[in-house]
């Protein structure tokens, strides 16, 4: 169903695996153009980059680590890329780091987690709003951040770090909300629970979905394209009056 502006564009990042290439896919048979970045595996952005253009849609894909890229010349590469106009940005790429108590973490690991999942996110939307503000001549557009529930649950015995990103996240999300509003800008975030993605076994825990599945009222796992489902209608004109809003897709976790 091609039912959006089929020459404007969204930016995904970490747009290769989990919840970033669901949400890609759900762009593109949407209508939008894409943009993803990833880290480092281009095998798995290649794939969602053949699948975006399947949908007849354009798509560029673009290695970029959050801990050490420069944002500017990212969204400057997506400029002129011949994708339309931007229209949307989700800051998906994120990590939780090691699963460590409060005793144990250090500057080195903090660093990088905030750097990824604080700063580099913020200068994203820094960076979309330049080009989406309808003060500097853009269209208007919605950005959404992909936030966590541990953002609200605290993360207690595995990454309060984490966590304590993620919370950073959702007060970006509300103040940015009141800063754009006024230029065509809707902002807001998505809180997922536990989704089946390779992020549980990047942080030293494969087990983990499996053990803590009984915690989820709804009893079972989320998928990936459950939370993209999500995001996609925070993009579109459907949720036309929400900003500032953070829906969590938890399970009732
Ligand atoms: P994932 O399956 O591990 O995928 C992570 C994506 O981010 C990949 O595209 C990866 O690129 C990219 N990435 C990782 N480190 C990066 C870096 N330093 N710079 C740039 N890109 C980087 O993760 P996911 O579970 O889909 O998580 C996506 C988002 O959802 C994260 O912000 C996460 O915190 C949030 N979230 C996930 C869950 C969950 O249960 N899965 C729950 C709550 C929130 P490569 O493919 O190149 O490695």
């Amino acid at each position: 169903m091609a039912s959006e502006d089929q020459n404007a564009y969204v930016i995904v990042t970490g747009g290769s695996r989990g919840i970033g290439a669901a949400t890609a896919r759900a762009v593109a048979r949407a209508g939008y153009n894409l943009a993803i970045t990833y880290k480092s595996n281009s095998a798995a952005a290649d794939e969602v980059i053949q699948a975006v253009e399947q949908e007849g849609r354009r798509a560029t894909a673009r290695a970029f680590d959050m801990a050490t890229g420069n944002v500017e010349e990212l969204f400057q590469a997506f400029d002129s890329a011949g994708l339309g106009q931007l229209h949307g940005l989700v800051n998906n790429a994120g990590i939780t780091g090691p699963i460590k108590r409060l005793t144990e973490v250090d500057q080195a690991m903090l660093d990088d987690l905030f750097r990824i999942n604080i700063s580099s996110l913020m200068l994203c939307m820094k960076e979309a709003a330049l080009r989406m503000s309808t003060a500097r001549g853009g269209a208007g557009g919605a950005i959404v951040n992909v936030s966590s529930r541990a953002g609200q649950l605290g993360g207690a015995g595995e990454w309060i770090h984490y966590a304590a990103s993620k919370g950073a996240v959702d007060t970006l999300t509300v103040g940015a909300a009141k800063e754009l509003g006024g230029e065509g800008i809707r902002v807001n975030a998505v809180s997922p629970g536990l989704i089946e993605t390779e992020i549980h076994a990047a942080a030293g825990a494969p087990e983990r979905v499996e053990k803590m599945v009984g915690g989820v009222p709804l009893g079972r796992s989320g998928a990936a394209e459950e939370v993209a489902e999500a995001i996609l209608w925070l993009l579109s004109g459907k949720s036309s009056y929400v900003s500032g809003a953070n829906i969590v897709i938890s399970g009732g976790r």
